[in-house]
């Protein structure tokens, strides 16, 4: 099946064209700096050709028709006609607790979504206006959403209520969500292969490791504790994101900067982590290439980055009960070699033996043979599992409703 997986933000879109049989991205791109005047749309197809259109794109809809009219055109497209788009797979952050998994939308899916818009008012709205502007577009076609929160919805309540009272749980769904659902689902599955071993046997860590970072435990399929909370700013140490700290310090910072909420908010999640510590950006590499040359706020942005994982490590290795195999995922888990050194230096005494050499020559075991506890790297691949649902979805309502011939 062909489906356009959209992940709409708030001013940009990311887009690819994905074969499910072939599990190959036709063509992928981007749309930014949606409602300004100088939008750009940025699209390459899988033979390498590639094109950057700049005009005025003013809202969701009309990037959408932008982002169809290349892939129709006749020199850059993948499609002959709209129809040949077979379905839609939305990138969705917040399901709340109302999705478990994946689902074909409908009116009743979209009254959900916005209910749940005080949970993400970030993200859920501009993914609403992607599926509306869809249905407007190519009405007939089927569109699914699959959920950033939805592999986290059954962890168990010890792991998914705060010390707070109880009432506000219930009141306001307050409430351990956790992110990146899909990264950590397609890694551990990738893991099951890579390692030739049944889900059933493995207890397994996952380390999505980008702009946004968060770690899940996994007991035998399922996410049973993950490190991002309520919001994603929970946890691990991010680009710009302060992850877990005391809950009165924000009080404190608040009274003695005179803060308002959406200034607190805006320190917390946009000017702190490695930003904040280093005061070089968030740029992994930039971070690294800081520490070489001696940098010492660098440095402690990068010690303390390494040194969370480290702690949700032992956490989760603990809250399984065991640990079989350690996975390092997203932008920073794939591809830097001294982050996942210094994560894994000590670490004997778990099981955990990196081999420097793997580590180094971009081998996806990199643990050494006689590791306990088996290292991976694995390239996350978000866009494809939202393919795949939407396909499965879509066949599996194809089967109930067979088309009637003539
Ligand atoms: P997002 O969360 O936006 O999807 P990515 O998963 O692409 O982000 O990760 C972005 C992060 O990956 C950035 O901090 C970037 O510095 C880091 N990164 C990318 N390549 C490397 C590399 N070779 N070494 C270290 N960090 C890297």
């Amino acid at each position: 099946m062909k489906v356009l997986v959209l992940n709409c933000g708030s001013s940009s879109i990311k887009y690819q064209f994905i074969d499910t049989e072939q599990k190959i991205a036709l063509a992928k791109g981007m749309v930014e700096r949606i409602g300004m005047s100088s939008a750009v749309l940025s699209h390459s197809r899988y033979d390498g050709d590639a094109i950057k259109i700049v005009g005025e794109i003013l809202d969701h809809q009309i990037a959408i028709e932008y982002v169809l009219g290349v892939m129709l055109s006749k020199n850059h497209g993948v499609i002959e006609e709209k129809e040949d788009i077979e379905a839609v797979g939305h990138r969705v952050v917040h399901g709340g607790e109302s999705f478990s998994d994946s689902v074909l939308i409908n009116d009743h899916v979209i009254e959900v979504l916005q209910e749940n818009i005080e949970l993400a008012p970030l993200h859920n709205p501009p993914n609403i206006k992607g599926i509306q502007a869809i249905k407007r577009i190519l009405p007939n076609t089927p569109q699914c959403c699959v959920f950033d929160t939805a592999f986290h919805v059954k962890m168990p309540p010890k792991a998914f209520l705060y010390g707070i009272p109880y009432e506000l749980y219930k009141k306001h769904k307050i409430r351990r969500y956790g992110f990146h659902g899909t990264s950590h689902l397609y890694v551990s599955q990738k893991a099951v292969e890579i390692l030739n071993k049944n889900i059933e046997e493995l207890k397994l860590v996952t380390a999505h490791l980008g702009n946004g970072c968060s770690m899940a435990a996994i007991d035998r399929g399922h996410s049973i504790d993950t490190s991002m909370g309520f919001t994603p700013l929970e946890g691990l140490l991010m680009g710009t994101r302060s992850g877990d700290l005391d809950p009165s310090l924000i009080l404190y910072i608040m009274s003695k900067e005179a803060l308002s909420l959406n200034e607190a908010g805006t320190l917390l999640n946009k000017h702190s982590g490695l930003t904040g510590i280093s005061g070089e950006g968030s740029d992994m590499r930039e971070i690294i290439q800081a520490v070489k040359q001696g940098h010492k706020r660098a440095t402690y942005a990068f010690e303390i980055f390494c040194y969370r994982i480290k702690k949700y490590l032992g956490a989760y290795a603990a809250a399984l009960g065991g640990l079989d195999a350690f996975i390092f995922t997203g932008g920073i888990g794939e591809n830097s070699i001294e982050v996942r050194e210094e994560v894994c230096r000590d670490m004997e005494f778990l099981g955990i033996e990196l081999d420097r050499e793997r580590n180094n020559n971009g081998s996806l075991i990199i643990s050494t043979d006689k590791s306990k506890v088996k290292v991976l790297r694995i390239p996350t691949n978000e866009e494809l599992v939202i393919a795949m649902d939407t396909s499965e979805i879509v066949k599996s309502l194809k089967e109930k409703q067979p088309e009637h011939a003539g």
